[in-house]
């Protein structure tokens, strides 16, 4: 009895100096103590007490003096880490060296601490960024509309392109003292968003300058001369630059460009200068078409060694002015029937002078640092940003029509099924704008968060696709006959090219959000692998050694900790004292998930060893518990950011239960998969201890969401804030909001007609071909429903008429498809009466 009694003091113990943390000198004065009281007692048999004494005299000096532990445990494993680390290439070092960690290594620590989230800036515009939100982008989101330059000038009307060079769009993020308008990240996040609401070839053609390409890198590698020729150049629009980087035999695997510059001497401008005779060919180059500055990636030799004493040099970028000689550029892809530019170019034996390498010669092989650090910052704002837009757009139209659009004499809105793809649209598109937010203030903070960026791009264009597929199959027919009032069927097409771009989605959650995230983001791995490669043996040693020790204790620490609260539910961690109460257990929750993450990390890292590398599928699993990590903090920081509004909560919470369910089913995916039976079955059990904490979001928390989408409110326009809605009573997403209204409006006095019939008062049966407006006169007559209320019901039918209603084109398709047949009309009367004529903004300021 007493002998059990100590087993468990013993075991319980152990698991709370675990989960303190505690030194290796704690642990070996816990351990003395617990043989000792063991010996004293007569606890164990004499033979077993005496053999577990010589194990702890031979271990526990080797625990607690650092020259011992070197040598008896940290040399052979440094030897065999040496084996067995896979090796890196230079461009894979450069990767992961590129861009900063930020709340990524928070989560990745088991333990975060979630009052530096908190202390995190909200995002605020500056008053001239706010002035150009409401006066610039309001001005070009009137001027444009995607069917038209979709359809009638494939491309920005003339117009629209002197708007956005003339306004100084194209170079936001170029700063003031070269003419550019000096946005912050967030604002230019603003702008982008605010564009993609309304037309997505402007907001292409405005973000692509604004992100990876001549502008971004000229900024931060450029010389002076450069940056003094081609700054205010870009920033005026009086050049447009394009980056190509993409060649048919490498895409997603761009570093093996096989395009090439040997370095030579050559002529220029009537002078011989030192330069590169380079050759090569790219497709999928945005406004390369309309390109007069081609940013270019190649990879630079020097055989003669003119420039250095290395043959190959590695990949360069230069900036090359598509009128010089050679190049050709010009014609143009449809990338599924969007129409901003975009197309090949190719050249072959061009000689540019070394000065059009960005950064001059000393940059000359420097071009993949130089694009992966861009892409860190960059990638987190331009899709994210056109994403969320479009998924705004969908929201809000699809919302207003669900409860316009009625089958079965019922609102579609209100069919459970329906519910549920609301529900998820609701939720989705909180997260996304949250996440955008967040990832654009880090930005600003001066990160280049890497690995968050990668999370940001590939979660909000997922989840983009779920919610412009879910919008689609909630509008039906009207989302698929295309014409000016479908607003829906372009983003349906053209949503795989968001997928696609600044790194394929299905590569970015296999390779770069875990394997670069496990290895920058882990507190000792990436110092566990620079000591292998040191040089210095003894130097390596102590690295990898002190490293090593705090490993061990950091895996022990998250294996007790995810245990003990998975035990307890997590209810007893403690997190920032001055969260919404109502969003207390989130932390927690998060928090064990978090500690949790990082145990099976250590353990997938440990049994799998290099393999988990090539193990892309378990990869992509546990990047997909880091992404729901992160995606559930920014949902969070959005919330207490925006002031707590409770009528908000219900969005928050379907999105964080969304997100945690589908981390538990990764962690499954992964702990299921373990090659080894027994560690799978241990690891399953400290992980789950006590079963599946997780199911999905509750059908209750659904129908309080889809409620949110189908009825003009505060929260509907927060969740949808900052979205352009055209006040012109002919614009499509504008003819919703006014036959929303009516709707709410027509629904009481529809209810108490319904009820009037259903007592006999009003006589329902109409003669045949006679409208609803029979059965309003009848109400009217016998006093159910006054005048006034059947102008009302009457409006309704009419703006919901013209809602309804899709485009049709004469027989051939082709030529017709030019001219719409009659612009969407709204009943002018309807439009006069109905009381939604508040832009977005202002009730949610309300
Ligand atoms: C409209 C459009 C605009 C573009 N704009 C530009 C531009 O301005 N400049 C520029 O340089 N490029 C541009 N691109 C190119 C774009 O970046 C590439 O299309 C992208 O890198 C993917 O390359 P790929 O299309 O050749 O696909 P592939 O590389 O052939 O990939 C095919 C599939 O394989 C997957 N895959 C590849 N490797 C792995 C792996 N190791 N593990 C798992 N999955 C993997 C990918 O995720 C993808 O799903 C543009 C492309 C498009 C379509």
């Amino acid at each position: 009895m007493l002998t059990a009694l100590w087993l468990i003091v013993f075991i319980v113990a152990a698991i709370a100096l675990a989960y303190a943390n505690a030194s290796a000198l704690a642990w070996v004065a816990a351990g003395a103590a617990f043989l000792g009281v063991a010996w004293v007692a007569g606890l164990l048999p004499a033979w077993l007490t005496l053999a577990l004494a010589a194990a702890f005299v031979i271990v526990a000096p080797a625990l607690v003096v650092p020259g011992l532990r070197r040598r008896l445990v940290s040399e052979p494993l440094l030897r065999a880490f040496r084996k067995v680390l896979p090796p890196m290439s230079q461009t894979e070092r450069e990767a992961i060296e590129a861009g900063s960690v930020w709340w990524d290594g928070e989560l990745f620590s088991g333990k975060p601490d979630w009052r530096k989230l908190l202390a995190v800036p909200r995002g605020t515009l500056t008053p001239e960024e706010q002035h150009f939100l409401d006066h610039d982008v309001e001005e070009l989101c009137a001027m444009v509309s995607d069917w038209e330059t979709t359809n009638v000038y494939k491309d920005l009307p003339p117009n629209v392109w002197k708007f956005v060079k003339d306004r100084g769009f194209l170079g936001m993020i170029i700063p003031r003292e070269y003419g550019g308008l000096g946005f912050s990240g967030y604002a230019h996040s603003q702008v982008v968003q605010k564009i993609s609401t309304r037309s997505g070839t402007a907001a292409v053609t405005v973000l692509v300058p604004n992100s990876l390409g001549p502008g971004e890198l000229l900024l931060h590698y450029g010389t002076d001369e450069q940056k003094r020729h081609y700054l205010p150049r870009l920033a005026k629009g009086l050049e447009i630059p394009c980056f190509a980087l993409t060649n048919p035999s490498a895409g997603s695997d761009a570093a093996s460009i096989p395009d090439y510059g040997v370095v030579c001497w050559g002529e220029h401008e009537g002078k011989k200068v030192l330069g590169l005779r380079v050759t090569w060919d790219k497709r999928y180059i945005t406004l390369g078409p309309v390109a007069t500055l081609l940013g270019l990636a190649f990879r630079a030799y020097d055989p003669d060694h003119l420039a250095g004493n290395k043959d190959e040099i590695g990949i360069t970028c230069a900036l090359i002015p598509t009128s010089h000689p050679g190049v050709d550029i010009g014609r143009r892809h449809m990338p599924l029937n969007a129409v901003f530019q975009n197309g090949p170019t190719w050249g072959k034996d061009v000689f540019i002078p070394m000065d059009w390498v960005i950064g001059g010669q000393p940059m000359l092989g420097r071009g993949w640092r130089m694009l992966m650090e861009c892409l860190a910052a960059g990638r987190g704002i331009s899709l994210p940003s056109s994403n969320t837009g479009m998924a705004k757009l969908a929201v809000r139209t699809t919302g207003g029509y669900a409860r316009v659009r009625r089958q079965f004499k019922t609102a579609i809105g209100r069919f459970e099924g329906i519910e549920e793809a609301l529900a998820r649209m609701g939720g989705n598109l909180y997260m996304m704008d949250a996440t955008r937010s967040l990832t654009a203030r880090a930005v600003d903070l001066g990160e280049k968060p890497a690995v968050l960026s990668g999370i940001a791009k590939l979660h909000i264009t997922e989840k983009n696709r779920e919610v412009i597929n879910d919008a689609m199959d909630v509008v039906g027919g009207k989302g698929i006959c295309m014409g000016p009032s479908n607003v829906l069927g372009a983003a349906y097409m053209q949503m795989p090219v968001s997928i696609t771009v600044e790194g394929a989605n299905i590569l970015t959650r296999s390779l770069i959000v875990y394997g670069q995230g496990a290895i920058r983001c882990h507190p000792f791995v990436l110092k566990e692998m620079e000591a292998t490669r040191r040089a210095d043996h003894a130097q390596a040693l102590a690295e990898f050694d002190a490293a090593f020790a705090g490993h061990v204790r950091f895996t022990l620490s998250n294996m007790a900790r995810a245990l003990v609260m998975g035990l307890t539910g997590s209810h007893f961690v403690g997190v920032a004292a001055d969260v919404a109460p109502e969003m207390r257990r989130h932390y927690q929750k998060l928090t064990r998930f978090s500690a949790a993450l990082a145990f099976v990390s250590d353990v997938s890292m440990v049994t799998l060893g290099g393999a988990l590398k090539r193990k892309e599928k378990l990869s992509a699993r546990l990047g997909d518990v880091l992404s729901s990590l992160y995606l559930c903090s920014a949902t969070l920081k959005r919330y207490e950011d925006e002031g707590r509004h409770k009528a908000d909560a219900p969005l928050v919470h379907w999105a964080v239960w969304d997100a945690m369910f589908k981390a538990q089913n990764a962690f499954e995916g992964v702990i299921s998969n373990f090659p080894s039976r027994l560690v799978a079955a241990v690891v399953g059990r400290i992980v789950f201890p006590l079963g599946r904490p997780y199911v999905v979001p509750s059908d209750r928390l659904g129908h309080q969401v889809a409620r949110l989408l189908i009825e003009p409110s505060a929260t509907r326009d927060r969740l949808t804030a900052g979205m352009y809605i055209d006040q012109r009573s002919d614009d499509p997403v504008r003819a919703i909001e006014l036959a929303l209204d009516a709707t709410v409006a027509a629904e009481p006095i529809e209810e108490k007609l319904r009820v009037a019939v259903k007592k006999g008062r009003v006589a329902a049966k109409l003669p045949p071909g006679a409208g609803p407006e029979v059965l309003d006169a009848r109400a009217v007559e016998a006093g159910v429903i006054t005048a006034d209320e059947a102008r009302v019901l009457a409006e309704q039918r009419a703006l919901t008429a013209t809602v309804v209603r899709v485009d049709d084109f004469g027989p051939d398709l082709g030529r017709s498809l030019l001219v719409p047949p009659q612009p969407v009309t709204i009943h002018a009367a309807a439009a006069r009466q109905v009381q939604s004529a508040k832009p977005v903004g202002e009730r949610a300021a309300a």
